[in-house]
C-alpha cells in the first residue's frame, strides 16, 4: 500500500518511510491511498490484541519491508492489556476502555511502543552507522511514553524537552527518571519554546553534519496505526457479545486517538458513533457548529494533555472527508474545568469510579446525552491512570490514590535532567558535547 501526503497525492512511499519520516517532506500529513475494508467474521479467533493488530495493520504494510516482521513488531508493541470493564450504577448499558496499563500510565504508550518497535526493524533494514537521535517536546505524556517505548534501545539516543514547572510533579518525574540513552532537558520556557527548538534543531545544518535526527510526532501514522487496534479489540469483543456497534466517547486535544477510531470505523469494524469531548479549547466543537475552521491559541485547562488549540491531526479529516461528511462522522462537545471537577466528585460516590481530568471529559459528556441515546452501548476511552494526576484528582476525591505498580516503579527512580535556555545554541551544545 502506498501513502500520500494531505497536500500533494504525487508524493507516494510506503509505510517504512512513512514512519522514518513522520511529515511528508512538503509539510503535510500522510494518508493511506485507499482504506482496506474487514468485516469482523475476518477477525473470527482472535482474541489477544496482538493477534488483532497483525491483521488489522498487514493490509497497510503490504509491499513494504515492514510487512515479513510485522508480527514481531506486534509482539513487541502490544505487551500490556487494554481491558473493556462495565461501568455500573450508569442510566444504560456503559464500559471504559481503560488505556492505562502501559510503562507511563497513558494511552500514549500504545502509538509510543509500536513506533520504537517498528523504527528498530527499519534501522536493522538500513544497516546505518551512526545512531538515530529522537526529538521530543512534550507538554507532559508525550515525552514520558517515548521515553519509555525507547529507553535502552541500542541504536537510538533521545533528547526529551519539557517547559520547567509547567507538568505535574508526576509526569516530571516520569519525564527525568530514564538516564542511559535518553536525556531530560527542563527547558526555561512554555512548551511553545520547546517546541520551536526541536523545529530549529531539524533545520540546523550544524545538527545535521553531527547527528541523524528523527522526531516521534503524534502525527506519524506509525502511532495512529497501533490506536486503531484497541477500537478494534473492544469493538469485537462487544460485537460478539451482543450484536451490537460500539458508540465510544473520546476524549481529544490533537484528534490522533479519535482519528485512529474513525479509521477504524471507515475499514469495517462494527463502531456506531464517535464523540469527542473536548475540554474549553473548542476549536474543533466550533468548527462543527460554524463551518469556519479557525485555529486559536491554546489555552490552559485541568485536562492539560488535551490543551490544544490547533489539532494537527484535523488536516488528515478535512483532507479525507469534505465538511458534510465530517458532520456524519463525528459530534463534538466542549466540557469546562468546572464541570470536569463536579464530574469526579459526582462519579467517586455514584459510580465508585475515580476519573483522570481527561478521562472526566468523556465521562461528563456521557452523562450529558439524551435519555434516548443512553439506551445505546457507550464506551469511555479513559486515557490515562487518575494517580498520574494525583495533584488534581486527591484534593477532589477526598482520599489518597492507589499507585499503579508500573508508575510506582519510575516514581522511586532518581531524576536526571539538565537545565537549558529556551535557544537552540544550548540545545546543541548539550548534543554535541555528548558525542
Ligand atoms: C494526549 C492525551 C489526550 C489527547 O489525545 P489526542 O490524540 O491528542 O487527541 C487525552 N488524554 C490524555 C491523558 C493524553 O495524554
Amino acid at each position: 500500500m502506498f501513502f500520500h501526503s494531505t497536500r500533494n497525492s504525487e508524493h507516494r512511499v510506503t509505510l517504512s518511510d512513512v514512519i522514518a519520516q513522520g511529515i511528508a517532506p512538503d509539510g503535510g500529513l500522510y494518508i493511506p491511498d485507499e482504506l482496506p475494508q474487514f468485516s469482523p467474521e475476518d477477525f473470527a479467533g482472535l482474541t489477544e490484541l496482538s493477534d488483532v493488530a497483525v491483521k488489522l495493520i498487514a493490509p497497510f504494510a503490504q509491499g513494504d519491508a515492514l510487512a515479513p516482521v510485522l508480527g514481531e513488531v506486534c509482539r513487541d508493541a502490544f505487551n500490556f492489556p487494554a481491558p473493556l470493564v462495565s461501568l455500573n450504577g450508569t442510566p444504560g448499558p456503559a464500559s471504559v476502555l481503560e488505556l492505562f496499563h502501559g510503562p507511563t500510565s497513558a494511552f500514549k504508550d500504545f502509538g509510543a511502543r509500536f513506533l520504537a518497535a517498528s523504527m528498530e526493524r527499519i534501522r536493522k533494514q538500513q544497516s546505518k552507522q551512526r545512531k538515530l537521535t529522537i526529538l521530543v517536546a512534550t507538554s507532559g505524556d508525550t515525552g514520558g511514553a517515548v521515553a519509555a517505548a525507547f529507553h535502552r534501545r541500542p541504536w537510538v539516543e533521545v533528547a526529551v524537552l519539557y517547559p520547567t514547572g509547567l507538568v505535574s510533579q508526576r509526569q516530571a518525574q516520569q519525564l527525568s527518571c530514564w538516564g542511559d540513552n535518553v536525556r531530560t532537558f527542563s527547558v526555561h520556557g512554555n512548551f511553545d519554546a520547546c517546541q520551536r527548538m526541536v523545529k530549529e534543531a531539524f533545520a540546523d545544518p550544524a545538527l545535521a553534519k553531527t547527528h541523524d535526527l528523527s522526531s516521534a510526532n503524534s502525527i506519524n501514522i506509525g502511532r495512529l496505526l497501533p490506536q486503531m487496534v484497541y477500537y478494534a479489540h473492544s469493538a469485537l469483543t462487544l460485537w460478539r457479545a451482543t450484536g451490537q456497534p460500539a458508540n465510544f466517547i473520546i476524549p481529544s486535544g490533537n484528534l490522533g486517538n479519535a482519528m485512529a477510531c474513525i479509521w477504524a470505523r471507515a475499514i469495517g469494524l462494527p463502531i456506531g458513533e464517535v464523540v469527542l469531548a473536548t475540554n474549553a479549547n473548542r476549536t474543533i466543537p466550533d468548527f462543527l457548529s460554524e463551518g469556519e475552521w479557525k485555529p486559536r491559541q491554546s489555552v490552559a485547562t485541568l485536562a492539560s494533555a488535551m490543551d490544544v488549540g490547533n489539532p494537527s491531526n484535523m488536516e488528515r479529516l478535512r483532507a479525507l472527508y469534505s465538511f458534510e461528511d465530517i458532520l456524519k462522522q463525528i459530534t463534538a462537545i466542549s466540557i469546562s474545568d468546572e464541570a470536569i471537577k463536579a464530574r469526579i466528585k459526582h462519579d467517586v460516590q455514584a459510580l465508585k469510579q475515580v476519573w483522570c481530568p481527561h478521562t472526566a471529559t468523556a465521562a461528563e459528556v456521557y452523562w450529558n446525552l439524551p435519555a434516548a441515546q443512553q439506551a445505546k452501548h457507550w464506551v469511555l476511552v479513559a486515557t490515562a491512570h487518575p494517580a498520574k494526576f494525583n495533584d488534581i484528582v486527591e484534593p477532589l476525591i477526598g482520599h489518597d490514590l492507589a499507585v499503579p505498580p508500573a508508575l510506582a516503579a519510575l516514581l522511586s527512580l532518581p531524576r536526571q535532567e539538565t537545565e537549558i535556555e529556551p535557544q537552540l545554541s544550548a540545545l546543541r551544545t548539550e548534543l554535541q558535547g555528548a558525542i
